[in-house]
């Protein structure tokens, strides 16, 4: 078994329950040193809405949204914060292009995955040059190598600078993005999880969910690494 993030072997003793179902025992997971870098949100310090931490209540960000999508419901679950050591994660991944890095949390994604049965899983597409640039989607790649099963619901239209080089200001006025990629009776009554690498001003997911809310789903729910 390898770590993957550093890539090292790991040597460990299994648990009982690994050495009954060999099966489920992966590949890759994240050696102890790669696991303790990152931050996990804890529910219960965190926004309700959105697992921003240090929140008590509806933060700031999702008193606006809820304000300007009066209508709907919205929930979002992230699994680490988003501090130095998941930044420094995510260059080497997405702007490094390092794709054995899509592993790195195989195992957290798949047993957070496990609360969304019966939900389509779709990840935020990148636009076609963004796509041959990098040479992959990173968020299908880190949701494929954790075995979950995505489906392409929408499709993005444009692309100009890149959103991480924007400030907050500049990212929330940023225009719709995204347009639909399937037939729209396929949405109505459906319960649709969208995915992204990172939550940082919440505009991409919301521009993405307000397409798929115009289509009669059952519910749209939200779901990052990052927050
Ligand atoms: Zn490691
Ligand atoms: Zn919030």
């Amino acid at each position: 078994m390898i770590c993957g993030y550093c890539q090292k072997v790991i040597l460990r003793n299994l648990t009982v329950k690994e050495i009954l179902f060999p099966w489920l025992l992966s590949d890759t997971e994240l050696c102890s040193q790669c696991l303790r870098q990152f931050t996990p949100i804890q529910k219960d310090q965190a926004c309700p809405r959105c697992m921003r931490s240090g929140e008590q209540d509806l933060c700031a960000d999702c008193q606006r949204w809820q304000k300007q999508y009066p209508q709907r419901q919205f929930f979002h679950q992230a699994l680490y914060q988003y501090d130095e050591a998941f930044a420094n994660w995510l260059k080497e991944y997405k702007f490094g292009g390092d794709y054995r890095l899509r592993r790195t949390f195989q195992q957290q994604v798949r047993v957070a995955l496990k609360g969304y049965r019966g939900f389509i899983i779709c990840p935020i597409p990148l636009s076609q040059s963004r796509y041959q640039e990098r040479g992959f989607n990173q968020t299908s790649a880190f949701l494929e190598a954790s075995g979950v099963k995505t489906h392409t619901l929408l499709r993005r239209s444009s692309h100009d600078s890149p959103q991480s080089k924007k400030n907050r200001q500049e990212r929330l006025a940023l225009p719709q993005p995204y347009v639909l990629a399937c037939s729209p009776e396929l949405l109505i009554g459906k319960k649709i999880l969208l995915v992204d690498d990172v939550y940082t001003t919440g505009r991409t997911l919301f521009h993405a969910a307000d397409i798929l809310w115009q289509h009669q789903p059952k519910e749209v729910r939200t779901f990052s690494l990052a927050r």
